[in-house]
């Protein structure tokens, strides 16, 4: 793999694509009854070796990848729970952690992890997610007992792979969402882990450099087009898609939705209309496209590549 350059220890965010608007977080989301945080996710095996941790409000969708020698836990969330115990009720394996990008709600978990992997161009994401946790639930390194680690960081390039014994992951360097996305393909279980680059429902990820004051990164439609279609080109190294935000099993067919909606924003063709946007993004002007089931918000200075 990459070496281990070092990084910063602790990192202004950006949100998912549907990451909520934060409304509603009270501070005791995966609280129980008597006030101590729960311990573990809800755990639901959806191929051979390949697991979805449910996170709790705020949170996206991670997914575990056990090999025959090592497990991999794509994304960790906000560290609300334990996450070591979790994938230790599954496997014995040592484990490691990718992310597929650095908003928020993808990758707080990571200081229960001795080792993880992130994409050099994530990395102001990062430095600002670390940073970013006003409002956010309490975190799992304020549980009692909970391992929390100096993270060692790699960086993950386009075309790396990561053997975990009878499969490999594969690295697809994907900007879109962000400026340092990455898809991640399991040649065993045929699924490409795609974080929220492609999602079923509300895509809301070219404009988050505008929300509050937050120090997000942003990338065109443009670009997204581009990986969008890369993604498409190797679709035969895979069935079906998890996103970070569906529960559901993506097919090929979502993704060229996907590509047909942002194309109809890059020729103009669209018909866009001002969405109702949640307070935190007050006082930002954008659009937002939908095809009835899927929709793109979107700011009219991020469809386009600056040089272009
Ligand atoms: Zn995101």
């Amino acid at each position: 793999m990459t070496g281990n350059e070092g990084m910063p220890s602790s990192a202004s965010m950006a949100g998912g694509a549907s990451m909520p608007g934060n409304e509603g977080m009270t501070g005791n989301e995966g609280m129980t009854g008597n006030g101590s945080l729960q311990r573990t996710y809800e755990i639901k095996e959806l191929a051979d070796g390949v697991y979805r941790l449910e996170g709790h409000q705020g949170e996206c969708l991670m997914y575990l990848v056990v090999g025959t020698e090592k497990a991999c836990l794509i994304d960790t969330g906000m560290g609300v729970c334990d996450l070591r115990q979790t994938i230790r009720s599954i496997t014995d394996k040592p484990f490691f952690a990718i992310n597929t990008h650095c908003h928020i709600d993808h990758c707080l978990g990571n200081n229960q992890f001795e080792e993880v992997y992130v994409t050099k161009e994530s990395l102001p994401d990062l430095e600002s997610s670390l940073k970013e946790q006003r409002g956010m639930p309490p975190r799992a390194d304020e549980v009692e007992d909970k391992q929390v680690f100096e993270t060692d960081y790699g960086f993950a390039e386009d075309g790396d792979t990561f053997y975990l014994g009878g499969r490999t992951l594969s690295v697809v360097f994907t900007p879109g969402h962000t400026p340092g996305d990455i898809c991640i393909i399991d040649d065993k279980s045929r699924i490409a882990f795609v974080g929220d680059l492609v999602t079923a429902g509300s895509h809301m990820c070219h404009m988050l450099a505008y929300v509050r004051d937050m120090a997000f990164t942003t990338v065109s439609i443009e670009t997204w087009d581009r990986s969008l279609r890369k993604m498409q080109g190797m679709q035969d190294g895979f069935d079906w898609m998890l996103s970070g935000h569906d529960e559901d099993l993506l097919g090929h067919d979502v993704l060229q939705r996907t590509i047909d909606l942002e194309r109809s924003i890059l020729d103009g063709t669209a018909k866009p209309y001002h969405p109702q946007l949640p307070e935190m993004y007050g006082g930002l002007v954008c659009w937002e496209v939908d095809d009835g089931e899927m929709s793109i918000i979107y700011h009219e200075e991020t469809i386009f590549d600056r040089e272009s």
